[in-house]
């Protein structure tokens, strides 16, 4: 039983971040460090605020956790001390909530009922209750092996070792199923290991669950590309089932704006990567922000992103453009044109330590010197607006054109979906026009054992869907093979 009256003894406290100056000089995690003690203190303290409510909005449905977490009753063992049985509920529901803890932007947030309180931002503070648990699970020693007890004879090859395969993965080897994940990288992990920073996931993390992964029994291959290395016929041969778990990585380029071919004007990605790999020890990145004027287009999370990531690399200045006016407060939303909180809740830690956020803007040009290197931008003020047919407009508000500096341009407006990939043309698999993978309720697509989840399926979205996504392909998979499956299935394809 929770206690009732929490929530009027204790506002909600977010976790300290350590100082911007010294977040700046390394590519720590920006959460500062409290020791266990103060830690546990605090977060107990954060999950005592928590109702039960009858109807916990924060647990499912279409506005709270996909997977189901089962936040009530974590926050009440939490709040009591027994970490140990936390961490059961919590892994009960979730795989990997070390990595939902640090990057999930918390759905379930949103939809606490205590979220209308302190102008919309009140809620529980369940994310950091969350990590807290993961990580007060690994540091005691709670987090081990779990060996199937019987095996199937089946085998599954996973394509892909981003959070979705993972959790797949996991899932149909504890399931007693014989598991490869085929990761075409060098290194395992997806957008985990070289698309999210280091000062967001340490890649320790990371390391830590698939060592776990591995004592379980899953197989891993890495530097390999299903379909080119390995062929389709090969695949089909040694595998009963295939999961293709590959991503939605293909960036959306901006074809259209003068000068876009310049040097130095490049896609996310081919910043993020490389500024990974040099993290890993790789040497230094092929895009590198040292030194230069950075202009970063697109206000999400890969933008942001990329933010942390020139500034710590010790750019001259950096400015990240949005199309969109600066959002007034998460209350407010109804001016916002984004769909709903968290994808509105965006300002990062990156945009308290250093450089500058431009809203409203849109870019006329790339301009380039005598050598075709960019070397400003020219930017207009614009509103977004409707046309006749519902598709969003860019207009021009203003006559005037502001010039930046920019040495280094990045492309940070979303993605297009699936890469166009040797592997789907060998087993038949055409894109949908949204550029995903589509599958039947049973999440097989149209080459019969052949499944999808993540953003392969739903195309770039959160970590908590990608888990989610994974663990209900698991169960469908599990059911091909074996007849039935006692897994669980928190989310239906959309
Ligand atoms: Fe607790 Fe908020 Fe969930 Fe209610 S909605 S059970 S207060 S976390």
């Amino acid at each position: 039983m929770a206690d009732p009256y929490g929530f009027l003894k204790h506002d909600r406290a977010d976790a300290k971040k350590r100082p911007a100056d010294e977040r700046l000089g390394d590519w720590g995690e920006v959460y500062l460090d409290l020791g266990a003690d103060t830690r546990d203190k605090q977060v107990r303290t954060q999950a005592s605020r928590c109702m039960d409510c009858g109807i916990p909005f924060c647990h499912s449905g279409s506005a709270g956790c996909p997977l189901g977490n089962l936040i009530p009753e974590w926050n009440d063992l939490v709040r009591r001390g027994d970490w140990g049985q936390a961490s059961d509920r919590l892994h009960a529901t979730n795989n990997f909530p070390e990595f939902t803890g640090r990057l999930c932007p918390a759905p379930c947030e949103a939809a606490c009922v205590l979220a209308i309180s302190h102008d919309g931002g009140g809620a529980v503070a369940i994310k950091r209750v969350e990590q807290a648990i993961a990580d007060v699970s690994w540091e005691q020693g709670l987090v081990q092996p779990s060996q199937a007890q019987v095996t199937s004879g089946k085998r599954v090859a996973v394509v892909g070792s981003g959070p979705a395969g993972l959790a797949a993965a996991q899932q149909l080897t504890r399931a007693g199923h014989e598991v490869t994940v085929y990761e075409r990288d060098d290194r395992l992990g997806g957008l985990l290991r070289y698309g999210i920073p280091e000062f967001k996931l340490e890649k320790k993390v990371l390391d830590r669950r698939l060592a776990q992964l591995r004592k379980e029994g899953t197989k891993f291959v890495t530097g390999c590309e299903v379909g080119v290395d390995l062929t389709v016929a090969e695949l089909r041969s040694r595998f009963d089932a295939v999961v293709l778990a590959v991503g939605a990585l293909r960036g959306r380029d901006d074809t259209s704006t003068p000068g876009r071919r310049l040097a130095g004007v490049h896609l996310a990605m081919d910043h993020l990567v490389p500024a990974n790999r040099a993290c890993e020890g790789d040497g230094p990145p092929a895009v590198d922000a040292a030194g230069k004027h950075v202009v970063i287009i697109g206000g999400g999370d890969t933008g942001a992103d990329c933010y942390g990531t020139a500034t710590r690399q010790g750019a001259a200045s950096v400015v990240q453009l949005d199309q969109y006016p600066q959002p007034p407060s998460r209350r407010d939303d109804e001016r916002s044109p984004w769909p709903v909180w968290p994808w509105i809740l965006r300002t990062y830690p990156a945009h308290e330590e250093a450089g500058e956020r431009k809203f409203a803007v849109a870019v006329e040009e790339f301009v380039g010197d005598e050598h075709g290197h960019v070397k400003q931008i020219r930017l207009r003020k614009v509103r977004v607006e409707k046309d006749a047919s519902g598709r969003r407009a860019v207009v021009p508000t203003s006559e005037e054109v502001e010039v930046l500096p920019a040495d280094l341009v990045l492309l940070a407006i979303g993605f297009e979906g699936v890469e166009h990939l040797p592997l789907l043309g060998g087993l038949g698999i055409e894109l949908t026009a949204r550029g995903t993978i589509s599958c039947g309720s049973d999440w097989q697509t149209q080459a019969p054992g052949v499944f999808v989840c993540g953003d392969a399926h739903r195309g770039a979205s959160l970590v908590v869907w990608a888990i989610a996504e994974g663990r209900s392909v698991a169960h469908a998979v599990d059911s091909f093979l074996t007849g039935s499956s006692d897994l669980p299935s928190p989310v239906i394809p959309n």
